[in-house]
């Protein structure tokens, strides 16, 4: 300090000006902004060996998009969405990594990534206003920004099962799937999960494997894809209203460009509501939770008149009824986990070579060297797929040994779970984003649409404080504290945290559990975030 008679240290001048880590949506977006738009000496740093992110570790069978590809898709060029050609409703994965691998050539992005580079440590020096990012390689990188671009659902959730060490077979975990792919052909595979991913897998490994054993915990709603190929037509048309296509996914609460409805369930009779759930249905995909009424996950018994409608057509699909009753979800309310959309998952369950297996009645006890005993019995495997997610929203950012403003570590300060102010920034944090962070909508919409928003609320920061000669931007305390109650509280005015779902961590032993994405609605958070930045970015602390 000047007059205390120590040697003031001078500043030291960053390698970069923004580090982004992650090169999925997010981190590409990023790059493009912070380099192209912005000039900052910007890198993204990336664990893979290619962009992609999500559909670049998800090769498992079956895996595709459940948004529809012409809005599960970057908006911020025209002459990309123009030029772009998807094949049909519902993308499988690798045309959705095609389609990425397309954007980073376009924008050129590679030149200013760098792959096999996993950040393993990232500390901020105070004194300097800058980060120094460590890789596993023992590299190290200092920036003056961090954007964790990181993904809400990047880090594997691997359950801990006694024995799985000792297993004779192969076993995989969907997130981290081989990319020469895996043949299943004359094995006896199990399948540990029945969320989104479980869904998707089941009947495509049915129907080349020997014998699939699929072990469910807990049943979920699912609802017909009804995938199809798109036509010249239909993509010609969707082309020529891309620009009302973007705007009403903007101007969603979910980003999704559904009919939105203001009908309340209860102002219909039980007949009413059946041929409004049954048109929905018909259509295929998230259309009946998102376009039914308006309470579906608010109000229990507009919940359960559609809960009911789901459960009576997976009676009426699956043949067998006692494995029906056993596919019924009864212990949440349709839509509070993450909603999963099929292609024949229900189909399945008629095939002679399919069994399933109730492991919350009889749980797992542990893997064998020739396959997995229950509380109730044995099975003989030659393979073993994880399907049982990931640490979502926290995982990747925990990871990372984040340590901030004057030692402060991440891990202790979210012991308690994520507190974030928006989703943006963590208070104690300086100069680090994060990119559809906790306690922003995220997870519970078209997340093309949430990513850009923060994206370019990040690079208008960064401008802003490049404009005004500040170095330093920080979530205040006072700030984080009303938003992480906010959060709460619109939560708690839905039936969302009644599951327990990966929303509020409870598939991750051990994690605190608090509902982690902010359920208020996209139009509402926007107009938040704008707020803050036009009223020179309130809440938070800026300075050089
Ligand atoms: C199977 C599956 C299906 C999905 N389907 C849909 C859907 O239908 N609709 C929808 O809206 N969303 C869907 N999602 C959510 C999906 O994650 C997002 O839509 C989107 O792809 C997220 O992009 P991102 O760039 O934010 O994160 P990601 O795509 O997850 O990319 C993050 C990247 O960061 C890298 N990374 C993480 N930590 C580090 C580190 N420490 N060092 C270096 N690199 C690191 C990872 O390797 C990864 O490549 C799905 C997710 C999954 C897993």
């Amino acid at each position: 300090m000047p007059g205390d008679g120590a040697k003031a240290r001078a500043i030291k001048e960053a390698d970069l000006d923004i580090a982004i880590i992650g090169a999925g949506f997010s981190g590409m977006y990023m790059l493009h902004l912070a380099r192209d738009v912005l000039h900052l000496n910007a890198r993204v740093f990336e664990a893979a060996d290619g962009v992609g992110g999500t559909w670049y570790w998800n090769r498992y069978p079956g895996a595709r998009c459940d948004s529809e590809s012409w809005y599960y898709s970057y908006s911020f060029s025209s002459e990309l969405e123009q030029e772009w050609v998807w094949s049909s409703r519902y993308p499988a994965q690798p045309e959705i990594l095609k389609y990425l691998n397309h954007v980073a050539d376009r924008f050129e992005l590679r030149s200013d990534m760098q792959f096999n580079t996993r950040i393993i440590n990232a500390d901020f020096d105070d004194h300097d206003n800058t980060w120094t990012l460590a890789a596993e390689s023992g590299e190290q990188v200092t920036t003056r920004f961090v954007v964790a671009a990181t993904g809400c659902l990047s880090s594997r959730n691997t359950p801990d099962f006694k024995g799985l060490d000792g297993f004779d077979g192969d076993w995989y975990h969907t997130g981290a799937w081989p990319h020469e792919g895996v043949d299943f052909t004359g094995k006896r595979v199990g399948l540990i999960g029945t969320g989104s991913t479980g869904i998707q897998a089941t009947p495509v490994i049915a129907a080349e494997a020997d014998h699939l054993t699929i072990f469910q915990r807990t049943p979920n709603f699912s609802i017909p894809a009804r995938n199809a190929p798109l036509s010249t037509e239909e993509a010609a048309e969707i082309k020529a209203n891309y620009a009302e296509i973007r705007a009403k996914c903007k101007s969603s609460d979910n980003g999704f460009p559904f009919e939105v409805t203001e009908r309340l369930a209860k102002d219909f009779s039980a007949e009413e509501r059946d041929a409004i759930f049954t048109e929905l249905w018909d259509l295929g995909g998230f259309r009946l939770l998102a376009s039914s009424f308006a309470d579906l996950t608010i109000d229990e018994s507009s919940n359960e008149s559609a809960s009911d409608f789901v459960r009576a057509k997976i009676r009426g699909m699956v043949n067998d009824p006692d494995v029906a009753e056993m596919l019924l979800p009864t212990d949440h309310p349709y839509g509070t986990k993450r909603p999963p959309i099929d292609t024949d998952y229900y189909d399945a369950y008629n095939r002679d070579d399919v069994t399933l297996v109730d492991v919350r009645r009889a749980p797992i006890v542990e893997i064998t060297k020739t396959g997995l005993r229950t509380e109730d019995g044995e099975y003989e495997l030659d393979a073993l797929v994880f399907a049982t997610g990931f640490d979502a929203m926290t995982g990747a950012l925990l990871n990372m040994n984040v340590t901030g403003s004057g030692g402060r570590k991440l891990g202790d300060a979210w012991e308690a779970g994520p507190r974030t102010y928006l989703g943006l920034q963590i208070a104690g944090f300086p100069n680090l984003f994060t990119v559809t962070g906790p306690g922003s909508p995220s997870v519970l919409t078209n997340m093309p649409v949430a990513i850009e928003q923060h994206v370019e609320w990040i690079a208008d920061c960064i401008e802003y404080l490049q404009n005004n000669g500040l170095t330093r931007i920080e979530a205040k305390d006072d700030a984080q504290e009303a938003w992480v109650d906010h959060v709460r509280e619109v939560a708690d005015t839905t039936l969302f945290p009644k599951a327990n779902s990966w929303y509020v961590g409870a598939n991750v032993p051990g994690k605190s559990r608090v509902f982690m994405p902010y359920v208020g609605g996209l139009t509402l958070y926007r107009e938040k975030c704008n707020e803050v930045a036009a009223n020179q970015y309130e809440g938070f602390a800026v300075s050089n």
